[in-house]
């Protein structure tokens, strides 16, 4: 595949090949960009910030529309696209390309909801025969750029409100996992004039920078690891800032939880596209009550989880992104092993595949616990109290989304106000975001707010308008 620069495919001599970790057969090859090209790329959306602020609310709303119905039909493409390039099983991929037509639909739908305020001028002394109210305008210039594990519904996060409040987008995909957000943003371009969708791709280092440091862009939507948000962070000056960052997220379950809900709810956290999600159930919090019995039915239940090819519709564990991931996945648990951790089921790897694995004895300090781990791990901590539970849940620089399930209004309330987390939800595992909701971390997982009313919001400045 190609970059999309002013409404043009543009290719280069040095490629980087996209593998299916699968199988490390050639998926595609993607061109290996430079500065220059990130400089043609801004150059072009800032020019084309023109014609888009020129459309009518009705006119962007109706081309979103559009975009959709057109995005519809390449669906299936595209879900596969994202299984070959990613690993992720075939069935959620398809479920990922579910809700970015479903995302886009929401931003069709909120570009005509774009209202500011009026402001009771008359409340303040010199106010008197006033009239104030705030508009939200553009931005202008959004770069966006995303993580490998889910390519399209998090580029569509980004590009759809940033078009929907009449932006101009710069995109820039993992290297690891382009070609399906590459195809999207396509589709998108060819709606709109040229240069308001530009893709470019290589190196996140040289062209994030390249992206980051100039001064046309006016935002900058990220989404990736905490390492890499800080460094833009850094570098981004008064450049406005979302940032959708790594997680640790706990699942706590009470004694007076239903076990049966509370399994299943785990099971899907733990290892839905092998654990690499960055809201997945990566820390099991057990009241010592139930520990027991949660731990039996949890270990037969990730038994039984089916591993293998992710074309295969019956799959629910494919590989992770690369072999590299899996030897850290690898070492990560051997290192917890090796401190005392008890292995109750999984603990192998072969190639990029890594098994779905429970660690019970685990301990605060362990890297598994400490640090955010992409894999199909599910790490369990016994407690024996709600205080406790909350103290170990909040005991991170993380604080994405967090579980608790509990049968108690009270629990679910302490739990609701104490826990340091974006996201508390109550009787659900935090691996759960439907894309209109207020979504985005506190601490280190994050700073900014998605979800499409919020995303969109966040697309946009406010100017105060005054009539004398
Ligand atoms: P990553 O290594 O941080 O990469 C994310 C993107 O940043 C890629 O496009 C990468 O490009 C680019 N990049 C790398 N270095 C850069 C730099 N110095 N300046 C600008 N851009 C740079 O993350 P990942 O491994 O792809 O994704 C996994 C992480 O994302 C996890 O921590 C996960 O929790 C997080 N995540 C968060 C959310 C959320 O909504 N909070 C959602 C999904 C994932 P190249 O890879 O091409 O070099």
């Amino acid at each position: 595949m190609k970059m999309l620069i002013n409404g043009k495919l543009i290719d280069k001599d040095e490629k980087i090949a996209v593998l299916n970790p699968f199988n490390n057969e050639i998926v595609d090859h993607v061109p290996q960009g430079n500065r220059e090209d990130v400089k043609n790329a801004i150059n072009a959306a800032n020019k084309a910030k023109k014609s888009m602020q020129a459309m009518s609310s009705r006119k962007v709303s109706r081309i979103l529309y559009d975009i959709h119905q057109e995005l519809k039909e390449k669906s299936k493409e595209i879900s596969k696209l994202i299984c070959l390039e990613t690993g992720k099983p075939i069935r959620d991929s398809k479920i990922e390309m579910d809700r970015s037509l479903q995302t886009l639909l929401m931003a069709a739908e909120e570009a005509k909801r774009i209202y500011g305020e009026t402001v009771p001028m008359d409340a303040a002394i010199a106010g008197k025969n006033v009239f104030g109210f705030t508009m939200k305008i553009p931005l202008g210039v959004v770069a966006a750029i995303t993580p490998f594990n889910y390519p399209v519904n998090l580029a569509m996060h980004k590009l759809a409100p940033a078009l929907a409040a009449k932006n101009t987008v710069v995109l820039k995909p993992s290297s690891k996992a382009p070609l399906a957000s590459l195809k999207m943003a396509e589709i998108l371009a060819k709606h709109l004039p040229d240069g308001a969708v530009n893709s470019v791709t290589g190196g996140g280092e040289i062209l994030g920078d390249a992206m980051v440091t100039s001064p046309l862009v006016n935002k900058i939507s990220f989404t990736g690891s905490i390492p890499t948000g800080v460094s833009i962070a850094q570098k981004a000056g008064m450049k406005k800032l979302t940032m959708e960052l790594g997680g640790n997220d706990p699942m706590i379950v009470m004694d007076d939880a239903n076990i049966d809900v509370a399994v299943t709810a785990a099971v899907s956290g733990a290892y839905l596209n092998a654990g690499q999600v960055c809201m997945g159930v990566k820390r099991i919090i057990l009241h010592e009550k139930i520990a027991d019995q949660f731990t039996d039915q949890f270990v037969s239940s990730t038994r039984k989880l089916k591993m293998g090819d992710p074309m295969d519709p019956d799959t629910d564990i494919g590989p992770l992104i690369d072999e590299e991931a899996a030897i850290h996945v690898e070492r990560v648990v051997d290192d917890a092993v090796g401190n005392g951790a008890q292995l109750l089921c999984g603990g192998r790897r072969k190639g990029a595949f890594y098994e779905a694995t429970v660690l019970d004895n685990v301990h605060e300090e362990m890297e598994l616990v400490k640090k955010e781990t992409f894999g199909p791990l599910s790490p369990i901590i016994r407690v024996k109290n709600l205080n406790e539970a909350i103290r170990v849940a909040n005991n991170t620089q993380y604080g994405l989304q967090a579980g608790v399930f509990t049968q108690s209004i009270e629990n679910a309330k302490i739990a609701v106000n104490q826990i340091e987390a974006g996201s508390v939800l109550i009787n659900k595992q935090p691996t759960f975001r439907t894309d209109n909701m207020l979504f985005g971390g506190f601490k280190m997982s994050g700073m900014g707010k998605e979800g499409v009313k919020y995303a969109v919001e966040d697309m946009t400045r406010s100017k105060m308008v005054i009539i004398g």
